[in-house]
Order: structure tokens, then C-alpha cells, then sequence
């Protein structure tokens, strides 16, 4: 039996590789079209859409992941729409 060991840093949640920071754009509904930068450092997120050029920026957490930048994004357009 040949198990796998490996040591991460985070151990928390599973990471599904780098399409994870790849989303849907909600403007343009492209798929995967949208790609979040995490800048550490600046606890700042963007997260921007190649296609229609849309993007946005949210304050990040080092808790934060990809999605969650994303789902600020989805929210602000969701209440901008209202
Ligand atoms: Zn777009």
C-alpha cells in the first residue's frame, strides 16, 4: 500500500488546483473567464474578467480564498441590481 504523505501548510480545506481561481463572469457570463489575484501583502483581492474587462476589488483575510473574492463580487452586483 503506497499512501501519500504530505505535509501542507494549511490543512484546513482540500484545494482543487489552479481552475479554482477561475470563475464564471457575472457581466458576461463567460465561463471561467474571470481570475482572481490575491495580493497578500495588501489583504486586497481582485478579481477581474478578461473577456468584458469588468473587475472588482475586495479587502481579504488570510482566510481568504479565490471564491470568497469571487462571491464578494457576485454580491456587489447582486446589490447594485436591486
Ligand atoms: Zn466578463
Amino acid at each position: 500500500m503506497g499512501r501519500r504523505k504530505s505535509k501542507r501548510k494549511a490543512p484546513t480545506k482540500k484545494r482543487a488546483g489552479p481552475l479554482d481561481s477561475q470563475f464564471t463572469c457575472p457581466f458576461c457570463n463567460h465561463e471561467r473567464s474571470c481570475e482572481v489575484d490575491m495580493d497578500r501583502q495588501r489583504n486586497t483581492g481582485t478579481i477581474s474578467c478578461r473577456v468584458c474587462l469588468e473587475d472588482f476589488q475586495t479587502t481579504i483575510t488570510y482566510l481568504s480564498e479565490a471564491i470568497d473574492v469571487y462571491s464578494d463580487w457576485i454580491d456587489a452586483c447582486e446589490s447594485a441590481n436591486k
